[in-house]
């Protein structure tokens, strides 16, 4: 073949090649473009670096204790001992290390899979004002249960107290400390705490740690049942911001736990433009 010829034809397919690649760049312009917008990098700044954030968690300690003080007075010697149910994961324990490793790797939905590795690494610290509350509550005679959905096989309930102790939290054990790995319906263990105790309030980041009603897959109706409740928020029900994880989600996606996907992906953008000014 004539050398021009040569060069034309290797040229040739070279276009070809880069013309048959061109999806392929499309996907990873696009893939560029999703770490931009990974969407858990705003909720993520967020956590990780606004005071807005840990004073909520200040907020919901001093509603917690201000509640357990005026039960503590009115309190008869007759009545039942008091005693507050926590949720742990985002209410008294903060994750902002895994999330913040699931950006690094490119990730934008929970894995189940890093989450348990991470949680054998006692990485969790402390909500702020957590630690100063669970003491005032011990101090005063008030039992803390802490009441977790988490499941990491046979090591679940070992992990939680390693975790919980890597904090100094108190009374740490197996009276205090209940574990639900085949559900997330933590009502029937508050009733069980409720034939002993007068139970102050009830801490957590996801409405389904004050009630079970809430656990739904409609994003209106939740929030119907939210608001018929709006008197007991500050009250028994002392509530956590957590913008990357919940119920929330599940109400958005019908999982708690959605796989990472595009589909998935435009399920967020939709939720998120829900109202939206197109002017
Ligand atoms: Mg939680």
């Amino acid at each position: 073949m004539h050398e021009t010829v040569k060069v034309l034809v290797k040229a040739l397919a070279i276009s070809m090649a880069l013309a048959a690649a061109m999806p392929a760049l499309g996907q990873n312009a696009t893939g560029n473009d999703r770490d931009i917008e990974n969407n858990l990098m705003m909720a993520m700044a967020w956590k990780q670096t606004a005071a807005e954030f840990r004073a909520l968690y200040y907020q919901g300690f001093n509603i917690a204790r201000m509640r357990v003080e005026i039960a503590l007075a009115q309190k008869k010697d007759d009545s039942l001992p008091l005693a507050i149910i926590s949720d742990v994961d985002e209410t008294l324990l903060l994750a902002n290390d895994y999330w913040g490793y699931l950006i690094t790797q490119g990730q934008d939905f929970f894995d189940d899979a890093s989450w348990d590795r991470w949680i054998e690494e006692n990485r969790a610290v402390a909500s702020p004002g957590a630690l100063e509350f669970l003491n005032f509550c011990v101090s005063n005679s008030v039992e803390i249960f802490y009441v977790t959905n988490r499941d990491q096989g046979e090591t679940t309930v070992q992990l939680a107290i390693e975790n919980l102790n890597a904090v100094r939290f108190p009374h740490v054990d197996a009276a205090h400390l209940r574990v639900l790995r085949e559900s997330s319906n933590k009502e029937i263990v508050q009733q069980q705490i409720r034939e002993d105790y007068e139970v102050v309030a009830l801490l957590g980041d996801n409405l389904n740690d004050f009630a079970r009603r809430y656990y739904s897959t409609d994003v209106d109706q939740r929030m119907s049942l939210m608001e018929q409740d709006k008197d007991r928020y500050g009250r028994d029900y002392i509530l956590f911001p957590n913008p990357t994880d919940g119920h929330w989600i599940r109400a958005i996606f019908g999982e708690s736990e959605p796989p990472a996907s595009d589909e998935n992906r435009d399920i967020i953008r939709r939720a998120a433009t829900r109202a939206a000014w197109a002017p």
